[in-house]
């Protein structure tokens, strides 16, 4: 499903969540592992700036550890509590209740202190679109999905899902869009699918990711298309020929000609981004902390 954002869209997105969060003790915030902070819209920070609030940096399977674990540093380091997990096979998110858990610890007491008996732990799933909000909610649901109920003041379809012992999550995520504005931004998720690669040139996103792992990941690249030799990158104008002739390179390895012998810039910049999201290329994170 691919969402148009169009102001009106985003400013009732927007309203409808601020209505939710009101009955949510933690929010979850959901990134891609992959491109931890592209993937995250401000917007969570301002919306829920009165809530404890747990990162999840999901599709670890896809990423560099080592840079998911920078990632995870630098956001601790911001003061957010930063939980890793891949949600198509479930690793890592049997302790996301105790993780919440561990945040509402003020609240219960609080609440304690006036004499109340603490209710459960209710948390709600935001994210951009991509991110596996919905992977998420089902992994956590498992087959025991307890459906307890409308609770007043929230609209007909909304179910909480209980979720162990002490947490309850809301079956639908909070949808969030992608930032716009910044061009490496949109790069970074149009590589990873998380916004429509229509909206960019396939070649520009092809020319990103090499860029990326000429300056880091150059084992796999030089292994994958065959290149005995890989350019230095200097952070010069020049730079971008080096490029352009790497891609020549590879378009000519897997025989991308047109005729007259020219390479197919447009099938070598398809290979090149079909190879990274398949994960051809191996684990690799667009951008580091
Ligand atoms: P949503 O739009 O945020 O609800 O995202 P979805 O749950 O629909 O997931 C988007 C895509 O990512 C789907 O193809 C999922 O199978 C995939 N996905 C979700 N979580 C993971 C994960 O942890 N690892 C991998 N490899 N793929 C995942």
């Amino acid at each position: 499903m691919t969402i148009q954002w169009y102001p009106g869209h985003m400013a009732k997105a927007k309203r409808q969540m601020i209505e939710k969060i009101k009955q949510i003790d933690v929010v979850i915030e959901l990134a891609d592992s992959r491109i931890p902070s592209s993937s995250r819209n401000p917007l969570v920070g301002e919306i829920a700036s009165d809530k404890p609030r747990l990162l999840i940096l999901n599709k670890i399977d896809m990423a560099d550890a080592e840079a998911t674990r920078r990632w995870k540093n630098y956001f601790e380091n911001e003061g957010l509590a930063v939980h890793l997990v891949n949600s198509q096979t479930g690793e890592g998110t049997s302790s996301i209740p105790e993780a919440v858990h561990h945040l509402t610890a003020r609240r219960r007491s609080k609440m304690e202190k006036k004499g109340y008996r603490p209710h459960a732990d209710r948390a709600m799933i935001l994210g951009i679109p991509n991110v596996g909000k919905s992977t998420l909610i089902n992994r956590m649901a498992g087959k025991k999905i307890a459906k307890i109920g409308d609770r007043p003041g929230i609209t007909t379809a909304q179910q909480w899902i209980k979720v162990g012992k002490t947490m309850e999550l809301l079956d639908t995520p909070g949808i969030l869009w992608p930032k716009f504005d910044d061009p490496e931004v949109g790069l970074r998720l149009a590589a990873t699918g998380a916004i429509k690669e229509e909206l960019l040139d396939f070649q520009d996103i092809a020319l990103f990711l090499l860029k990326i792992m000429v300056d880091r990941y150059r084992k796999q690249l030089a292994g994958r298309y065959d290149l005995p030799e890989l350019p230095e990158l200097t952070g010069s104008e020049e730079d971008h020929n080096k490029l352009i002739g790497l891609f020549d390179a590879i378009g000519k390895n897997r025989g991308c000609l047109v005729s007259g012998g020219l390479v197919d810039y447009d099938r070598t910049a398809e290979i090149i981004v079909r190879d990274y999201r398949r994960q051809k290329l191996g684990f690799l994170t667009l951008e580091m902390p």
